[in-house]
């Protein structure tokens, strides 16, 4: 697309960071499913991908399979420059693909190799990736349930409350005037 192309090369720098909470004492402070079930119903990709509402699987004993989680967060610190100008919907749908969602795919691997050493289940940040047009969408069954993770929101967390609780910083979206924020984040976890 014309005007898409934005030179994404050496404009942020990512720190990473973890934490370990038991399961209950995150699904005490961090989960609401019926609360979270709502907000997805309002997303414009409601019901239109596996991993996300309406679940074919019981959200609560799901959690409950598992004792612990571990909560991984990188964050990425863009330059002053890049978050000086405004970008158009399609250069920020640019960016976003060549630095939050490159990042989410490097942490993807470590999600992996985490799984078997924790003998657990990760949980992705967003949209489940694997195929580049969801089974759901043409309504057939999920293409690879074996690979399939859930995302950390769409089981109910909520991030937004946790990150300032455990890590001292807030998420930060895109906002109204087009600009990069100071920062984006890409929350994962794994539960064992
Ligand atoms: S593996 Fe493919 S079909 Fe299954 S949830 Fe992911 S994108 Fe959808």
């Amino acid at each position: 697309m014309k005007g898409q192309f934005v030179d994404c090369e050496n404009v942020y720098k990512t720190t990473t960071f973890t934490k370990t909470l038991s399961l209950d004492e995150f699904m005490k402070n961090y989960v609401d499913i019926p609360k979270f079930e709502i907000y997805c119903s309002l997303c414009k990709n409601y019901n239109k991908s596996w991993e996300c509402p309406p679940h074919r699987i019981d959200v609560e004993k799901y959690w409950k399979q598992f004792d612990k989680i571990k909560i991984i967060a990188v964050k990425l610190d863009f330059t002053d420059d890049f978050r000086s100008k405004s970008y158009t919907s399609d250069e920020l749908n640019y960016i976003i693909k060549n630095t939050l969602y490159v990042e989410r795919s490097k942490l993807k691997k470590t999600l992996i190799n985490l799984e078997d050493e924790l003998d657990g289940k990760y949980l992705y940040g967003g949209r489940c990736d694997i195929c580049e047009k969801c089974a759901k969408r043409t309504d057939e069954p999920c293409r690879f349930p074996d690979l399939m993770r859930y995302s950390v929101e769409s089981i109910g967390s909520n991030i937004q409350k946790l990150t300032p609780d455990i890590f001292d910083f807030s998420l930060k979206w895109i906002e109204k005037d087009m600009k990069i924020p100071e920062y984006l984040v890409n929350v994962c976890a794994v539960l064992y």
